[in-house]
């Protein structure tokens, strides 16, 4: 078999990390072709030296020369590249058979719709990609033959239980529903009142899972499971309301789908982002990920609850951005990310986070979407307005 050259957009966060594990257990199978970092240039300097990839790319040019240096010192060939355009070139690079999209936030949808239009095969872990593009990016995958695998565990989980080579037809294949679970995140039985104190690292510390700071802090509001029903959307073609979020704690069943017939076909793991990854990687076969089998004796227990809306005010946001259409995702998406940063940095409450998003949504009037200059206006727009309602404490 042929070795699969891979590109890593986001190589030194949570899913690049746990993509290289998965790798580093399959030389002989997956090959690095580029390694790319936004800041932590000493993570990518290890991550070079192991993995020996033809090139680098990290933020700045002042940090590329750094980083260049200290590779040539260590005699590693690698090359290092900086900026937005390289991340683009690493994405569709001819040589590139296979792209781990794991950079967080607007930031990743310039290098996954390049990736689209070269026709590679995705592997997207940057859901506000979908959120910010939905139709869009879609389409471009479709126009370029381009394979889009979903590492998100729940649409993994979707993509797994849904019937092979799946259409996007979802009445003609039975589909009732897509049943997304949810684990509730830190705050499912905090008292509400007590949410307006809650600090960030409190906020960042899930039960379940270990993940970067921002999709911690979306866990916590569930504008997480909000950004993953968008995502669900577009990726398996299916209405708002087809889309059910059910939460269960203990984050075994990664999600479900409800067919016509009553059958309802569920995938099951431990919570460990590594079986997405090698699921994705070695479609459609199956190679070891590292993952603990699942024990379900010692598991003993699943649970399902029904949402508190009350408590997580962000999933009706989601809802009422797709119900809303054209620019609205977009401008969700934007005001989410300059919320969270802003509350990460301490500069508004846990729950301001959904004040400020609907504060901005309501201020923002929905345009329709046909270009991608069109998405990155509203994206613009909702930062701009998001950052003046905080500098003027508008939303606290
Ligand atoms: P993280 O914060 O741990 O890592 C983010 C990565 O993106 C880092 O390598 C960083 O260098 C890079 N990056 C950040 N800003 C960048 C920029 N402007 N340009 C280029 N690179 C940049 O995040 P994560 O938890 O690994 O999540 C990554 C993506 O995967 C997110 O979209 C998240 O929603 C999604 N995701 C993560 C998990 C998880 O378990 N961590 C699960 C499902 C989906
Ligand atoms: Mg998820």
């Amino acid at each position: 078999m042929r070795t699969q050259k891979i590109t890593i957009l986001g190589s030194t966060g949570s899913i690049g990390v746990s993509t290289l594990d998965v790798i580093s257990r399959h030389r002989q199978r997956y090959e690095v072709f580029a390694l790319c970092a936004h800041s932590q240039a000493d993570r990518l300097f290890e991550q070079c030296l192991t993995f020996r990839p033809r090139y680098a790319v990290i933020r700045d040019a002042a940090l590329a020369s750094q980083l260049q240096h200290k590779l040539q010192k260590a005699s590693c060939t690698t090359k290092v590249l900086y900026g937005q355009e390289a991340l683009i070139q690493m994405a569709e690079h001819p040589d590139v058979d296979s792209v781990m999209m794991a950079i967080v936030g607007a930031a990743g949808l310039p290098s996954a719709l390049a990736a689209a239009r070269a026709g590679k095969k995705i592997m997207l872990a940057n859901k506000e990609s979908l959120v910010m593009a939905g139709a869009l990016f879609i389409q471009e995958v479709k126009n370029h033959g381009a394979v889009l695998l979903p590492i998100d565990s729940e649409h993994n989980a979707i993509f797994q239980s849904l019937p092979m080579g799946y259409d996007g037809q979802a009445q003609k294949n039975g589909i009732h529903k897509i049943l997304l679970t949810a684990s509730g995140g830190p705050f499912r039985k905090t008292p509400i009142a007590a949410l307006e104190k809650v600090t960030p690292d409190e906020a960042c510390a899930h039960p379940k899972w270990a993940m970067g700071r921002k999709i911690s802090v979306d866990s916590a509001t569930m504008m997480n499971k909000g950004l993953e029903v968008i995502e669900a959307r577009w990726l398996f073609n299916v209405l708002p309301e087809q889309i059910e979020v059910v939460i269960h704690p203990e984050s075994i069943v990664h999600s479900m789908v409800q067919y016509i017939d009553g059958s309802v076909i569920a995938e099951m793991g431990n919570p460990d982002m590594r079986t997405p990854i090698a699921h994705a990687l070695a479609y459609p076969e199956r190679i070891a990920s590292g993952v603990e089998p699942l024990d379900l004796i010692k598991a003993a227990t699943l649970s399902f609850e029904a949402p508190d809306h009350e408590r997580f005010l962000c999933l009706a946001l989601a809802y009422r951005a797709l119900d809303e259409g054209g620019s609205s995702p977009a401008t969700l998406n934007a005001a989410n990310e300059v919320a969270v940063h802003a509350f990460l940095d301490q500069k508004i409450a846990f729950t301001a986070i959904p004040r400020l998003i609907t504060a901005v949504m309501d201020r923002t009037a929905i345009k329709p979407i046909t270009t991608v200059q069109d998405i990155i206006a509203a994206d613009q727009a909702a930062r701009i307005l998001a950052d003046k309602l905080i500098e003027q404490q508008l939303i606290r």
